[in-house]
């Protein structure tokens, strides 16, 4: 059977199909994957190293073949898309640098000759959902075939061409059966690859609720998981914030930034009373500025969401946020007025009035939109940002440094922001989520050490 990958910036655009594979299929794959694995965990760090090189040199000249794509099927913008496939390669390019160096076995025990070896683990699946669906599949699958283990990737149903198309690209420079795709649905295929003994790690990139279920499935063949799951990241706005033209921008990135559609999205705000007012109507203006269409268009600041199960949850929140008697704020302008039902497109909202009970704060919204609460202490500031079973990142938007380390401290999260909120500029640097964001760690030698047992040899 065959799946229409609908454009969600004009939905009379069928992008591509892929297949939906049945379990016997993915059983085919498997025995691939297996195969291969006999030999391919047998081949020298250095000669990975150079494929992946390659590779990535590979993707790079058919960069503008796979942005246009992306944008197509995802509903990016074009720099959105850029900025994903860039990191992707460049992601190849530091797991290679580093690949022979981090490989060479460690003397653990000076007195006697006890040496910390590594080997590859074995068949690895990679379970990727639609909202960054080339960078988060490349993050969990290129430290695996770099470590000599055989992948099986099931990218998100809404979004598997431009991630299928990487991979026949940089299968050119790998042998059958080390990197494979098995497309098809998370109740089949992704709950086919958490059961299957033949599978000896996971590595996961969704929502909490599927991350449950996963360990829950692999948990009879006990495998290795790394779970990154949802968020509520929130950002604190104390008394003594500069809110000038620029910091204004990176926190309206920070929401809006992919259509809200981020793990690390601000999705909620608690802002000190007595800059409350202020700070409403100069995010407001932000948003005023943001124009909503087609990400294939160059004056595009945001494109649509991406499926319509996510449209019409976020649709639904706005109006039950209204229904809730909450202020929304409707804000930013529309490219094409004339497509607007060809697509789904929302313009970026505020909404004022709630508390913790209501949805919108509690919830993970991953859409436009997003809640401003007023607070009149840091301590209430605190607990609130806490009250979350999620832990991704947070932020402290202050003049005073040394304040927002202090809070830093205590807020509940795998990283903390001064003044910004998500983005680290060099690659090597990643944090887990804590609480049910997920287990796991991102940084390049986590990463790596995630593929392998290490045993240890001693004489
Ligand atoms: P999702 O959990 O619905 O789907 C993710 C993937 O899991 C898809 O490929 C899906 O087909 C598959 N899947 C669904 N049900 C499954 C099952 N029962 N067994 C096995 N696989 C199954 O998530 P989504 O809607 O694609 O992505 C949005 C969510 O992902 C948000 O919660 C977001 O915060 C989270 N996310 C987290 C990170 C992070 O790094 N922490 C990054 C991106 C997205």
């Amino acid at each position: 059977m065959l799946h229409d990958v609908i454009n969600p910036a004009r939905f009379s655009e069928v992008v591509g199909q892929v297949p939906m594979l049945s379990e016997a299929e993915v059983d085919g794959v498997l025995d691939r994957a297996v195969t291969a694995f006999k030999t391919w965990s047998r081949t020298t760090p250095e000669d990975r190293a150079s494929r992946l090189i390659a590779a990535a040199e590979n993707l790079r000249v058919l960069e503008l073949k796979l942005v246009p794509m992306l944008v197509r099927e995802n509903g990016k913008t074009l720099r959105e898309a850029e900025t994903d496939i860039r990191r992707s390669i460049e992601l190849m390019e530091i797991i290679a640098a580093d690949l022979v160096e981090w490989s060479k076995p460690s003397i653990v025990d000076a007195k006697q000759p006890v040496f910390a070896r590594r080997r590859a683990r074995g068949v690895t699946a990679v379970i990727s959902p639609w909202n960054s669906p080339v960078l988060l599949s490349f993050k969990r699958l290129i430290p695996a075939i770099a470590t000599g283990n055989t992948v099986v990737l099931k990218p998100a149903t809404y979004c598997p061409l431009t991630i299928t198309e990487c991979v026949n690209i940089m299968n050119s420079h790998f042998p059958p059966g080390v990197l494979n795709v098995a497309t098809g649905s998370g109740q089949s295929v992704g709950e086919k690859l958490a059961t299957d003994e033949r599978v000896r790690a996971l590595a996961f990139t969704g929502s909490s609720d599927t991350g449950r279920r996963i360990m829950e499935l692999s948990s009879r063949t006990v495998k290795k998981l790394y779970l990154e799951l949802g968020g509520n990241d929130p950002a604190i706005v104390l008394r003594d914030v500069i809110l000038d033209d620029a910091s204004i921008a990176r926190m309206s990135h920070a929401i809006l930034r992919a259509t809200g559609q981020v793990c690390i999205a601000i999705k909620r705000i608690y802002v000190h009373k007595s800059r409350y007012d202020e700070f409403v109507e100069t995010l407001a203006a932000a948003f005023d500025t943001v124009i909503v269409g087609d990400g294939m268009k160059g004056d595009t600041r945001m494109g649509p969401l991406n499926n319509k199960a996510q449209f019409d949850f976020v649709d639904g929140l706005v109006e039950r946020s209204k229904k809730e008697g909450l202020d929304v704020l409707t804000r930013g302008s529309q490219l094409e007025p004339e497509h607007w039902q060809d697509g789904y497109f929302m313009l970026p909202s505020i909404v004022l009035g709630a508390g913790e009970d209501h949805e919108i704060v509690r919830c993970e919204q991953f859409g436009p939109l997003v809640p401003i609460v007023p607070f009149d202490d840091e301590e209430e500031a605190i607990a609130r940002a806490n009250r979350s079973p999620y832990g991704l990142r947070a932020s402290v938007w202050t003049t005073n440094g040394e304040r927002a380390a202090e809070l830093a401290d205590r807020l509940e999260a795998g990283a903390v922001f001064w003044n910004n909120h998500g983005i680290f500029q060099d690659l090597h640097i990643e944090f887990p989520g804590i609480k049910q964001s997920g287990l796991s760690r991102e940084s390049r030698s986590a990463a790596l050490d995630h593929y392998t047992d290490t045993y240890g040899f001693a004489g």
